[in-house]
């Protein structure tokens, strides 16, 4: 029996070996929400996988969150606004993952009340309307009723509230999650699934066979020695790093990132 099946913590030089001139058929580069995801998605589909960052896991942008759960309350807007039915789709799907998240691990992801504070005359039936399409958008996944609140309420809710310019507020339900913790239970879940993983492992460079991208030089930032890894599909889920990466695969390349910080 390994170390592994016995789920105990693996040494960094095991770690490295099992990763440092292997071959698999999914390499993800970047362990955020999107690398954790893909490197879930491919081990379900009993493919081969690693994922390596250069910095902890999840210490990018997926600990720095503001760590709801959303629907996706103002993508409706929207959707409704611009007549847009992907944005609706978005909604749907992310209403229905939502309540996913809530249901597998109620111990990182939890029900989030939320108060709005509402200005002027038609605020208020705006708003109850919109959240009343939430709620029924939510069907069996909504996880608690929207609602007005009056001006005695919201001053119960929020004591700190001027409420002299308001009309009133409204009461909705999203979620609320450990974001950098649930990120970390789904790395942990694909190293239990078979899956290899690596921090603190920064790729220098990609290398590729007949143009096409095969494999990565990373370098161990730890022992600071350089190794290569080889992939059949190399994912760049480097979030703000993208175009970086891009840029290694191709030094023509056009930029896609604007980023920006909350
Ligand atoms: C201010 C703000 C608030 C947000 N609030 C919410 C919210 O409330 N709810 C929500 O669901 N989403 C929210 N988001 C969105 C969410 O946080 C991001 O969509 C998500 O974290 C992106 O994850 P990622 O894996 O793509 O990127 P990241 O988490 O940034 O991961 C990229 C990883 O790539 C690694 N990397 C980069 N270059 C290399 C390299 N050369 N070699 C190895 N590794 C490398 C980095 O170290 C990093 O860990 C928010 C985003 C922001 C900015």
């Amino acid at each position: 029996m390994n170390s592994q099946t016995t789920h105990q913590p693996w040494s960094r030089k095991e770690q490295v070996n099992s990763i440092a001139n292997k071959e698999f058929d999914v390499l993800i580069i970047g362990a955020g929400a999107s690398g954790a995801g893909v490197f879930l998605d491919a081990l379900s589909r009993g493919l081969s996988a690693a994922i390596i960052d250069k910095q902890d896991y999840m210490a990018g942008t997926s600990s720095r969150s503001t760590k709801l759960v959303h629907g996706g309350v103002r993508y409706l807007e929207q959707a409704v606004k611009e007549l847009n039915i992907g944005k609706y789709q978005l909604v749907k799907e992310a209403l229905s993952e939502r309540k996913r998240m809530l249901y597998m691990a109620p111990h990182l992801a939890w029900p989030l009340n939320l108060v709005t504070p509402v200005k002027g005359i038609i605020g208020l039936p705006y708003f109850r309307i919109g959240l009343g399409v939430y709620d029924f958008l939510s069907g069996s996944e909504k996880i608690g009723p929207s609602k007005i609140e009056n001006k005695a309420a919201l001053k119960r809710i929020c004591p700190d509230l001027e409420t002299k310019s308001l009309t009133g507020g409204v009461s909705y339900y999203d979620g609320q999650f450990d974001d950098a913790r649930f990120g970390i239970s789904m790395i942990r879940t694909g190293i239990e699934m078979g899956g290899h993983a690596l921090n603190y492992t920064e790729v220098s460079q990609l290398t590729k066979t007949a143009g096409k991208v095969t494999g990565v030089t990373c370098k161990d930032l730890q022992s600071q020695s350089s190794f290569d890894i080889k992939a059949k599909v190399v994912v760049n889920t480097t979030g703000p790093w993208t175009d970086h990466l891009r840029e290694m695969a191709n030094p023509d390349f056009k930029k896609m990132m604007t980023v920006s910080s909350g």
